[in-house]
């Protein structure tokens, strides 16, 4: 499931199999786009290639490409939190916790 939108901070989930993005690092979604095949979202996180085509992972099929655009499997990403909401969702937690601890007493 892709949780982001062009615009979004997104963070590397897995590593490329070509090694273009690596787990761990941040990127900024710029564009995104189904694959001519349709099997996938593709995401142009602001690398450029030379290659006249981009392979689908999951059929092979070829799409011709008509720009410079690395397009970059989309699942590769998530949706980058941001400092308050990581400590929003920190909040929750907590409070999830406590009141089990209070149920429990
Ligand atoms: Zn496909």
């Amino acid at each position: 499931m892709i949780d982001y939108r062009p615009g979004d901070d997104i963070i590397c989930i897995k590593d490329h199999s070509q090694g273009i993005v690596k787990k761990g690092q941040v990127y900024t979604a710029h564009k995104l786009q189904r694959n001519g095949c349709g099997c996938i979202l593709l995401v142009d996180v602001g690398y450029t290639s030379d290659r006249p085509f981009t392979q689908c992972p999951v059929c092979q099929t070829n799409d011709e490409k008509t720009d410079n655009i690395w397009w970059v499997d989309a699942r590769l990403f998530r949706r980058l939190l941001t400092r308050s909401e990581e400590e929003d969702l920190a909040d929750v937690l907590a409070e999830v916790f406590s009141e089990e601890l209070i149920s429990l007493n």
